[in-house]
């Protein structure tokens, strides 16, 4: 067994933790208040080909592995949870073009993504459909070379910044599961608008919204693979995503540790630092310990898609484990931060609604739960 990242893994870790401590950090606080897309560390992240990472040289990626761009997020999330996410909302967009798309598709819409010349979006939870997409209510009808969509999508992340949005809907509901297909669709596109911009309690650089679709044509060449692959092309994505958001798990629970043991060396009661206290002792051991464990985890997700094995169990693991150590270690920070912990100026206020959104965003804790006990009963 090998605990050691790649060379390359070890190089895109150096460049990332310099890019957040640089460029992400100072920033962090101010991101979260103004509640605003980070449109220029969006533009950064393009220069430094982040959101191309793991996909292939040739539509303008680096070829590198997903374990790269999960230590990427992990990283990114160190510094602010809204730019981490900002990488998984890449990834959930660009991925379901490099797994379904055509080599006309690629070029097209994943090259300019890759590139970060074009952000992407991916639309599938509705106000009725959160945890179980088989219940949407978005319908894509064939008509000529064209699909009339109609229908609204809700909490989309990236929601109007985006210039790309992977779209899933129903051609036929009475195939139920094997009725649903995905579509490109370009911002501007006659018919697609937006609603209800959410002005959320955590992440706040992410913007998160809604997609409305009236009477919207999207070309026939611009559906994913086949009618009736979109569930197909849903769940591949959101697997990769649950690793993401254990990256972030990773990356809040490791700031928190960071800021809490520097802070227990600093603050002095009863003459000396909170840090010789042992209940303040035994709260930065149990962060350190989770917080590995939490890494092993999502680590072990990411190694195992990098070797083209089942992975979906351990997403989902680390995709819930993570995002409770993350509270958990919010939860510790805040305490150990006292009264200033309470505060805006303390970061550790911002991971506690940070890290709580992890619990929802990406199948909440209870879906994964449903994953991990129907993977163990198989
Ligand atoms: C910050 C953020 C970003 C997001 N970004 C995107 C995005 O980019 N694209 C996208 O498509 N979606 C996105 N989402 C949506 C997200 O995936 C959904 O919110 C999530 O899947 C839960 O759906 P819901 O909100 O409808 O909750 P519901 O499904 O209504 O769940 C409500 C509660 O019921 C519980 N519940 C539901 N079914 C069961 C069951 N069978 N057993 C036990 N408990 C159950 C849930 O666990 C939860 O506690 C985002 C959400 C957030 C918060």
């Amino acid at each position: 067994m090998d605990f050691e990242l790649k060379e390359g893994e070890k190089t895109v870790r150096k460049r990332a933790r310099e890019f957040a401590e640089k460029e992400v950090l100072p920033r962090a606080a101010e991101i979260d208040r103004r509640g605003k897309f980070p449109l220029d560390i969006a533009k950064r992240m393009a220069e430094l080909n982040l959101f191309g990472l793991p996909f292939p040289i040739k539509y303008g990626g680096a070829s590198a592995t997903l374990m790269s761009y999960m230590v990427m997020i992990e990283e990114l999330s160190r510094g602010s949870a809204s730019i981490g996410c900002l990488g998984a909302a890449g990834l959930i967009s660009l991925f379901p073009i490099h797994y379904a798309g055509s080599e006309e598709q690629k070029e097209r819409y994943l090259r300019p993504l890759c590139e970060g010349a074009k952000l992407g979006a991916f639309g599938l939870t509705e106000p009725k459909a959160g945890s179980d997409p088989t219940s949407l209510e978005t319908t894509a009808v064939h008509d000529g070379d064209e699909y009339l969509l109609n229908g609204r999508k809700a909490y989309i992340t990236n929601t109007a910044v985006a210039d790309i949005y992977v779209v899933f809907a129903y051609t036929d509901k009475s195939e139920k599961k094997e009725g649903m297909s995905a579509f490109i669709v370009e911002k501007g596109t006659k018919g697609f608008s937006f609603a209800n911009i959410e002005d959320m309690m955590g992440m706040r650089g992410c913007s998160v919204g809604g997609l409305v679709f009236t009477d919207c044509r999207v070309p026939e060449e611009n559906r994913l693979g086949n009618e009736g692959d979109g569930l197909r092309i849903a769940l591949a994505t959101l697997d990769r995503d649950r690793i993401a958001m254990g990256s972030i798990g990773v990356g809040i629970a490791q700031a928190c540790l960071d800021a809490s043991r520097e802070y227990a060396k600093e603050r002095k009661q009863f003459s000396q630092p909170i840090a010789k206290f042992q209940a303040v002792q035994f709260m930065l051991a149990d962060m350190a310990m989770e917080v590995e464990a939490a890494r092993l985890l999502t680590y072990k997700a990411a190694y195992l898609a990098d070797k083209g094995e089942q992975f979906t169990k351990e997403a989902s693991m680390a995709k819930l484990y993570a995002s409770e150590v993350a509270q958990r270690a919010a939860i510790n920070a805040v305490q150990i931060h006292g009264g200033y912990g309470c505060t805006k100026s303390c970061p550790a206020e911002r991971y506690y609604r940070d890290a709580k959104i992890l619990s929802i965003a990406v199948g909440t804790s209870e879906i994964q739960r449903m994953v991990i006990a129907r993977e163990e009963l198989k």
